[in-house]
């Protein structure tokens, strides 16, 4: 598979985080990137050869603390915002309206989870998010399903969507999604040969976007319905993966 992407001769790497770069940990703070990874990636972004974005469902500021890295693209919110090298953003959307009703939904969210073990309600810049990876499945069903129901009028009114990832349900705008930032950086890099690798329902667009021009790698521990048209099974094998590439361009 590195055969066949470095046979091009320059390379827009894109990827994921959670569950693609690293495994996916009981709370997201403790995903934390290990050397070899930071080491990968430092290199990898001295390449004149490869551009390297990673496009997360995290915040921009969370993704900014976790990967100290020069020169590589950084993109949260599923790509709401692309922190570019230098310092400079993009925002690939915008709504000022959009807080207000983000605030209404965190706050039903919050009386939803109140005194329950195991949840974590998280109010993202563009995104209201409950984590149950920690909960009892039982309880967690119950409470997805009542905050689903109770939101889903404001959810349809203001142009939103749910998005069911890994133990994790999302409320955010339909307007931002991942196949938007991918397609944002192959419109600055239209001679890039586009990669991206994911894990997650949410990378479904992204691996839509590179479809016609560039290759999709779902990271999975079992194949599934999917854009992507390759598959690694884990992160350890991704690292592998960047560790050939940056060895070889
Ligand atoms: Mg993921």
């Amino acid at each position: 598979m590195a055969a066949l992407v470095l046979s091009h001769p320059k390379l827009l790497l894109m990827t994921d985080y959670d569950g693609t770069l690293v495994p996916i940990r009981e709370r997201p703070e403790i995903a934390l990137p290990g050397p070899g990874l930071l080491k990968v990636l430092k290199r990898l972004a001295q390449k004149s050869r490869v551009k390297v974005a990673i496009i997360s469902g995290r915040d921009l500021e969370e993704l900014n603390m976790m990967l100290p890295v020069a020169g590589i693209y950084l993109a949260g919110c599923h790509g709401a915002e692309i922190a570019v090298p230098g310092n400079e953003k993009i925002k690939t959307f915008d709504d000022t309206e959009l807080d207000r009703v983000l605030d209404e939904i965190y706050s039903r969210l919050l009386s939803f989870t109140a005194g329950k073990q195991g949840f974590l309600a998280e109010r993202k810049k563009t995104a209201v998010a409950l984590h149950y990876r920690l909960a009892d499945p039982a309880i967690a069903l119950k409470v997805v399903g009542d905050f689903v129901a109770a939101v889903r009028p404001l959810v349809n009114e203001k142009e939103l969507e749910f998005l069911a990832g890994k133990k994790v349900i999302e409320v955010r705008p339909k307007a931002v999604n991942k196949g938007e930032a991918v397609s944002c950086l192959m419109n600055l890099y239209p001679d890039f040969y586009p990669v991206y690798l994911g894990d997650d329902t949410t990378d479904e667009d992204a691996f839509k976007a590179v479809r016609n021009n560039g290759l999709g790698i779902l990271v999975a521990g079992e194949k599934k319905f999917t854009a992507a048209e390759q598959w690694l099974r884990e992160s350890q094998d991704v690292l592998r993966f960047m560790q050939i590439i940056a060895a070889r361009c």
